[in-house]
């Protein structure tokens, strides 16, 4: 009977695993088709300066499959990474955010939209830096209009990011932004050696802020360094008045957040684009 049971188990186990690898596969097939066919979606979450101005939109993708439903970046990403299929996803937000963003430009000629880059591309540094200019040529639209945020992670190994094409994309005009911070035990000595504009410390360090004098004590130091290197510092995932200001007092200026905006169509953004948010 155990035999049985184990056999079942088995089977079980290899139907399970095999629906997921299908699924997987699914997802693959289906997202190749989405990028080629405009079948996924932008969203837009306002970066809040410190008198809650809007002061840029960091891009945010989304897909709704007609059978696969609703499918989230954490999903599809890092199957897009795997697939190869990452750098036409990006090259998509791109060209698409920066065409949304390119009417706005004359009105507002110092709003920016914020763009993930995956650790992948870091690979590939020189096509990096040709498909972001090619982008920002089709849009007619200057550096200064673009920011990418590239995850901590892919500082992990010092060495592997060559410095050089954060130089590169720099003299592109375009601001780099450290993501997710603290979530991925780079050297802070190599961090420090980089030259990025902004740090953008990673939600899971704003959660508790206002409860948890560890974390008061660590966003404390982190400020401290941010500053020191004049860098801007963004605190991400701010959902309460009490983390807001428990980060103002710790004297962190610009933010991001539900308790802001949480990411939405750049339709419903506009008639926000001129207000101030209370800070
Ligand atoms: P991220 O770059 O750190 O983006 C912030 C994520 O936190 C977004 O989730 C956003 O909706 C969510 N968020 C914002 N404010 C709050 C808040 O107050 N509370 C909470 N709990 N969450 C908040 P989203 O859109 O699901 O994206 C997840 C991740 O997927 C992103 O993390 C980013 O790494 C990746 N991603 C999204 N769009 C793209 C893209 O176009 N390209 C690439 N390479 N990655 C993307
Ligand atoms: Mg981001
Ligand atoms: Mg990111
Ligand atoms: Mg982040």
């Amino acid at each position: 009977r155990a035999k049985a049971q184990g056999r079942n188990n088995y089977q079980f186990y290899s139907a399970q695993l095999s629906a997921t690898l299908q699924r997987k596969l699914a997802i693959e097939h289906a997202l190749r088709t989405a990028i080629e066919k405009d079948e996924l979606n932008l969203v837009f979450q306002p970066q809040v300066g410190p008198e809650g101005q809007i002061l840029g939109l960091e891009a945010l993708v989304r897909w709704h499959h007609p059978t696969l439903g609703i499918v989230p970046p954490s999903t599809f990403i890092p199957i897009a990474e795997e697939s190869h299929l990452i750098a036409a996803l990006t090259d998509w937000v791109l060209d698409h955010s920066l065409a949304i963003l390119a009417p706005l430009n004359s009105a507002y000629p110092h709003l920016y939209v914020a763009v993930n880059i995956s650790a992948q591309e870091f690979l590939a540094p020189c096509t990096l830096v040709k498909r972001v200019r090619r982008a920002l040529t089709a849009a007619k639209l200057p550096g200064s209009a673009l920011e990418l945020e590239i995850t901590e992670s892919v500082f992990l190994h010092p060495g592997e990011v060559p410095s050089q094409l954060l130089t590169a994309l720099k003299n592109e005009g375009v601001r780099i932004a450290i993501d997710d911070f603290g979530t991925g035990f780079s050297s802070l000595a190599y961090l420090l050696n980089l030259s990025f504009d902004t740090l953008k410390i990673d939600r899971t360090f704003v959660s508790d802020i206002d409860i948890d004098p560890a974390k008061e004590g660590i966003m404390k130091g982190i400020l401290t360094i941010a500053n020191s290197l004049g860098v801007t510092f963004v605190a991400e995932g701010i959902e309460s008045s009490s983390q807001l200001h428990c980060l103002q007092r710790l004297g962190c200026s610009h933010y991001q957040g539900y308790y802001f905006q949480a990411a939405t169509a750049m339709d419903q953004l506009l008639p926000l684009i001129d207000k101030k948010f209370r800070v």
